[in-house]
C-alpha cells in the first residue's frame, strides 16, 4: 500500500503494518474498494476528488491516539475529517491516513450547568437535537449537516450569533489529541494558549475529540422561515431588508438572498426557475413580540411564498439543508461587510440577474451584535467589525459547467468586494484562495498563532488545513 509522508514522499506500508494498526483500533480501517471507503473519502463539495491511502473511522479517543501514533511512527501525512463540509475539502487528502470522526457523534447535556459536551465528529443537528430536549441551544450554523468541529475551530455563525457571538466565543473547553499523541484539555484555566489558538486557528494544533459549549434558553418554539417575492420587486425588498435589519432586536436575525426559485412545495409552480428575492428570518425571543417584529416582512408587497411562521427551533435549524446537498459542485466567494449600502444592493440585483445555475445564490447574513462587543484579540477569529456576511454561492451539477459558474462567482465578487471590511470568513475560502486571503481572514492574529503552533505542533503534523507554519 503506497502512502504519502509528511515530506511529500511515497512509502510502501506492508500488510503486516496495516494489520498492526487494524488491531489497535475499534473502528473500521478501510482502503480503496472497501464498503464505506468512498463515503469517507468524498466530501460535501464534488469539486474535491481525493484518495486517502487509509481511512480509520474512529470509535473513540483511543482510536484517534492510536492513529496519530501510527502516523508519527511512519511519518505519514494525516488528514482529519469532521463533517466533511469544508468547501476547500480540507478534511481529505491524497495518500494520507484519514482520521475520520464520523462515528464519534455523542452529545451529553448538563441542563443545570447549561453545558453540552459534544464529540468531535458531531454534526450541528446532533447538538441541536440533544440540547433542544431541554429547551437549550448554543450558537451553531444554518445547515444541520455541517460538522461542529470545523465550524467551531474556524469561528462559526448562525441564527444565535447576534445574541451570543461567534460559535467559538461560546466554547468553554476542548479535549485535544496533540501532535505527540497526548490527550489534553484546553480552557481558560488549562493550556490557555492552546485554548486561544483553537478558537479561530482551525485544525492546526491537534485533533479535537470533544467540545464543551455554553448553552442558553432558546425556544423550543420560535418564529422563523422565509418570505419570497419576484426579483422584479428586489429594489423594494432589499430596501426593506436594510431598514428592518437596522431596527431588529438581537433576538431577530435577517438573511436575504437572490436566486432562481427552486421547485419547492411552498412556492407556486409558475415561479419555479424564475428569479426571486427572499428574506429569511429567525426570531428566538418572546413569540408574541416576534410575530410583531416579522409582520412588516409578511405585509410587504405581494409575496409568491410565505412560510414565516411559529415553528420548533430545531426545525428552523434544518430549513436550508435540502438546498445544500452533498455531491453537487460548489464554488464560493465571500466577504465580511460593515453594513449594507444602497449601492451594494444595486450590484447584488445586477449580478443575481446573471446567475447561470438554478442552485446558485447571492446571500447576505446579518451577524452584528454580540460579536462586535469583544476585543479583536479575544480569539484569532477576530473580525469584530463584521456586521454582515456576503456569500456568492455558486452551486451546480456537471464538471462541464465549472467554467461558467466559477466565472459568475468571480465576476460578482470583483464587482462587490469593495464593500468589504477587508476581512473574510476562513471557513468559506475555496481551494484556490491563497495565503493573502487567509491572512485577511485571520487579521493580526497570525504571529501569535505561529508561536502557539511552534509549542504544540513544531513539526507541522497537522497541515491539511489553513496551515500556519510554526515560528
Ligand atoms: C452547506 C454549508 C453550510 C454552511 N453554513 C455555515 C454556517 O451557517 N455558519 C458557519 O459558520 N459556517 C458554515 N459553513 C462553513 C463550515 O463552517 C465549514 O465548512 C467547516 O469547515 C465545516 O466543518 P466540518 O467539520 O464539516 O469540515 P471538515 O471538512 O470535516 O474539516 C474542515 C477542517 O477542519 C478540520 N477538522 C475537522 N474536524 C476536526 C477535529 N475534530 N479536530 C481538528 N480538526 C478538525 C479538518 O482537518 C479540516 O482542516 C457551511 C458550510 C457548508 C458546506
Amino acid at each position: 500500500m503506497v502512502a504519502r509522508t509528511l515530506d511529500g514522499k511515497e512509502i510502501d506500508l506492508t500488510k503486516e503494518q496495516i494489520d498492526g494498526l487494524r488491531l489497535q483500533v475499534r473502528g473500521p480501517l478501510l482502503i480503496a474498494g472497501d464498503a464505506g471507503y468512498d463515503d469517507s473519502r468524498t466530501v460535501w463539495n464534488a469539486m474535491i476528488d481525493r484518495w486517502p491511502a487509509l481511512v480509520v473511522r474512529c470509535l473513540g479517543v483511543a482510536d484517534v491516539v492510536a492513529c496519530l501514533r501510527f502516523a508519527r511512527q511512519h511519518n505519514l501525512l494525516i488528514c482529519v475529517k469532521g463533517g466533511g463540509h469544508n468547501i476547500a475539502g480540507l478534511g481529505t487528502a491524497d495518500g494520507a491516513l484519514m482520521i475520520d470522526l464520523a462515528l464519534m457523534r455523542g452529545v451529553w447535556v448538563d441542563p443545570q450547568q447549561k453545558i453540552a459536551h459534544a464529540q468531535g465528529g458531531c454534526l450541528l443537528g446532533d447538538v441541536d437535537r440533544e440540547t433542544q430536549l431541554h429547551g437549550l441551544a448554543t450558537v451553531l450554523g444554518f445547515v444541520s449537516l455541517t460538522g461542529i468541529a470545523g465550524l467551531t475551530l474556524g469561528g462559526g455563525f448562525g441564527f444565535l450569533t447576534r445574541r451570543w457571538g461567534w460559535t467559538t466565543d461560546n466554547v468553554v473547553g476542548f479535549d485535544v489529541v496533540t501532535a505527540d499523541g497526548q490527550l489534553v484539555g484546553a480552557s481558560a484555566d488549562e493550556n490557555a494558549d492552546l485554548f486561544w489558538g483553537l478558537r479561530g486557528g482551525g485544525g492546526n494544533f491537534g485533533i479535537v475529540t470533544g467540545i464543551d459549549y455554553q448553552l442558553y434558553r432558546v425556544g423550543p418554539e420560535i418564529v422563523g422561515g422565509v418570505v419570497a417575492w419576484p426579483a422584479s420587486d428586489a429594489a423594494g425588498v432589499l430596501a426593506l431588508y436594510r431598514k428592518l435589519a437596522a431596527e431588529a432586536p438581537p433576538e431577530m436575525t435577517l438573511v436575504t438572498f437572490m436566486r432562481l426559485a427552486p421547485p419547492a412545495p411552498w412556492l407556486p409552480k409558475d415561479i419555479h426557475g424564475k428569479p426571486i428575492v427572499a428574506i429569511l428570518a429567525c426570531h428566538t425571543g418572546d413569540v408574541a413580540a416576534a410575530e410583531k417584529d416579522v409582520a412588516p416582512i409578511k405585509a410587504f408587497g405581494r409575496p409568491v411564498g410565505d412560510v414565516l411562521v411559529r415553528r420548533p427551533y430545531a426545525q428552523m435549524q434544518t430549513l436550508l439543508d435540502a438546498t445544500q446537498p452533498k455531491g453537487r459542485r460548489y464554488y464560493w466567494k465571500s466577504e465580511y461587510l460593515p453594513g449594507i449600502a444602497p449601492a451594494l444592493c444595486d450590484k447584488v440585483i445586477a449580478n443575481a440577474a446573471k446567475i447561470v445555475s438554478p442552485h446558485s445564490a447571492i446571500i447576505l447574513f446579518q451577524i452584528e451584535g454580540a460579536l462586535n462587543n469583544l476585543p479583536n484579540d479575544h480569539s484569532p477569529v477576530g473580525n469584530r467589525d463584521a456586521r454582515f456576511v456576503l456569500n456568492i454561492g455558486g452551486s451546480w451539477e456537471g464538471a462541464g459547467n465549472d467554467a461558467a459558474n466559477m466565472a459568475w462567482a468571480r465576476n460578482t465578487w470583483t464587482d462587490l468586494k469593495s464593500f468589504s471590511t477587508g476581512g473574510n470568513y476562513i471557513n468559506f475560502l475555496t481551494e484556490d484562495e491563497g495565503p493573502e486571503r487567509v491572512a485577511a481572514a485571520l487579521g493580526g492574529g497570525i504571529g501569535r498563532l505561529a508561536e502557539i503552533k511552534k509549542r504544540w505542533d513544531p513539526e507541522n503534523v497537522f497541515r491539511t488545513n489553513r496551515n500556519i507554519k510554526p515560528r
